[in-house]
């Protein structure tokens, strides 16, 4: 308590505060177990006397919406009848897909009144593109700590037969009910731990960026994400036995990181080297496909499972390059780097052998042709490398986890923690080192090791006897 008897605010609290000031969308953060019955007062501290109508799927308004339906009913906040996607007698299938966006935004188009999103990633991306096709803010009841997509700006929507980001805002306020949460269904915050996780991937992958000259870090996005990530991640089989205090801190670190992302206007204070193999892995899988599952349930595996894979797989690939002189002063190895250098015609005939798929050969062309640098910027980026290896890797050093202890953390929360476990062969691991490389423009642990010349040397010992995926 403090001198005026209000409680005082815990770290969690005043850092979000800092956060939202400088979050571009999101004005609004409540965390706290029964915070849906108070959805009325979040509504009317954002929209005054605004009209209400709440969006759920059958499970959710069951779980949470009918609740929340309650609240605004008790708050007299004029309402329309909830919208039930999914639930009009069809099993509740909802996908992230354009169709739900259109049925959604024509309901819309027929009230003036501001959207209450009951879900998790589904709901939400159809709710924020929907909202925003009818120029509307929206507030969302987080029903599961299942990823970080909520505070994210962008909708990832399937459209015309493949997963796209639309451009939209993202939620103008956000209710994180720890009850609701608490009983989400099985795996769905083991998910959101995985996607939290990958922020320690991601932060060393900004840091590599940012030595290099490529994309410098910002002092108050990286504190928001990076400050209390190792607390927040700290106590992994809470989250499996779902425990309030844990999720509490779970549900700060993934809309922290959404609000970041709002402040960077992109998405790399949250997403590395270990989101562009569950890039991949999402093409690979649907290069056609029409649902998509983004956190959990459904034959795929779940964004932040795929996501929690690859982050032992930047993980393990840091671990190797720590351990190596990366680039020795008094030796060549600039100058045989440089030489190994490939042209670009030899750039768009490995893309080729690399990838079987048509559309992803594409993604790989476009993605490429921004980031490839020709020799002498190479040069120039190695000798600068080699300059400040010994001050990089101690610092990343003391930034990452070490790969056994990432692996026992996300095996404790009930995260898979072998590629076999999301239906992946090492094998196929192995070669998405070299094609997570190609989908991306953004600098991560696979350039460094592309350009210095270690890729192929560490995959050697990463699948090798003595590496965490040998022979089998
Ligand atoms: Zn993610």
């Amino acid at each position: 308590m403090n001198e005026a008897g209000v409680p005082d605010k815990s770290p969690d609290e005043r850092l979000a505060e800092r956060a939202l000031r400088a979050a571009r969308d999101t004005r609004l953060l409540r965390v706290g177990s029964g915070a849906r019955r108070d959805t009325a007062a979040a509504f009317t501290a954002l929209f005054g006397a605004a009209r209400a109508v709440v969006v759920a799927d059958p499970r959710t308004f069951a779980a949470a919406g009918s609740d929340i339906a309650d609240s605004l009913r008790a708050g007299a906040i004029r309402s329309d009848p909830p919208i039930l996607l999914g639930g009009d007698g069809t099993p509740a299938d909802v996908h992230a897909h354009y169709e739900f966006v259109e049925e959604l935004a024509e309901r819309l188009s027929r009230t003036d009144a501001i959207p209450v999103a009951v879900g998790s990633g589904t709901i939400n991306d159809l709710v924020k593109l929907a909202a925003h096709q009818q120029d509307r803010p929206y507030l969302v009841v987080a029903t599961a700590a299942s990823m970080d997509g909520y505070t994210a700006y962008g909708a990832s929507i399937t459209y015309q037969g493949s997963k796209q980001t639309f451009a939209c805002p993202a939620p103008r306020g956000v209710v994180a009910d720890l009850e609701v949460i608490a009983a989400a269904p099985r795996g769905m915050n083991a998910s959101g731990y995985a996607d939290l996780f990958a922020k320690v991937a991601a932060g060393g992958d900004w840091m590599v960026a940012d030595a290099l000259g490529d994309e410098p870090i910002v002092p108050d996005i990286w504190q928001t994400v990076q400050s209390r990530l190792r607390t927040w991640l700290g106590t992994p089989e809470q989250i499996e036995r779902g425990e309030p205090e844990a999720l509490r801190r779970l549900v700060h670190g993934l809309m922290l990181s959404g609000f970041a992302m709002q402040a960077a206007q992109s998405s790399r204070p949250a997403s590395g080297a270990e989101h562009q193999f569950s890039h991949l892995w999402d093409m690979q899988r649907h290069p056609t496909h029409h649902g998509h599952h983004r956190d959990g349930g459904g034959a795929a595996a779940s964004h932040g499972f795929q996501v929690g894979i690859g982050t032992l797989a930047s993980l393990a690939l840091y671990k190797y390059l720590l351990a190596q002189e990366v680039l020795l002063p008094g030796r060549d190895d600039v100058e045989r780097a440089v030489r190994d250098w490939p042209t670009w015609e030899a750039v768009l005939e490995e893309i080729d052998e690399r990838f079987e798929e048509e559309a992803l050969r594409t993604v790989a062309r476009r993605e490429m042709e921004a980031k490839y640098v020709p020799p002498a910027a190479l040069r120039a980026q190695l000798l600068r490398l080699r300059e400040m290896w010994p001050d990089l890797r101690a610092r990343l050093a003391r930034h990452l986890y070490d790969l056994a202890d990432a692996r026992e953390a996300l095996r404790a929360a009930g995260c898979p923690d072998e590629p076999e476990q999301i239906g992946l062969s090492r094998s196929h691991l192995r070669a998405s080192y070299h094609q997570a490389y190609y989908i991306r423009r953004r600098f991560t642990v696979l350039d460094l090791a592309v350009r210095t010349g270690h890729m192929e040397p560490a995959l050697d010992h990463l699948f090798g006897p003595d590496g965490p995926w040998p022979p089998m």
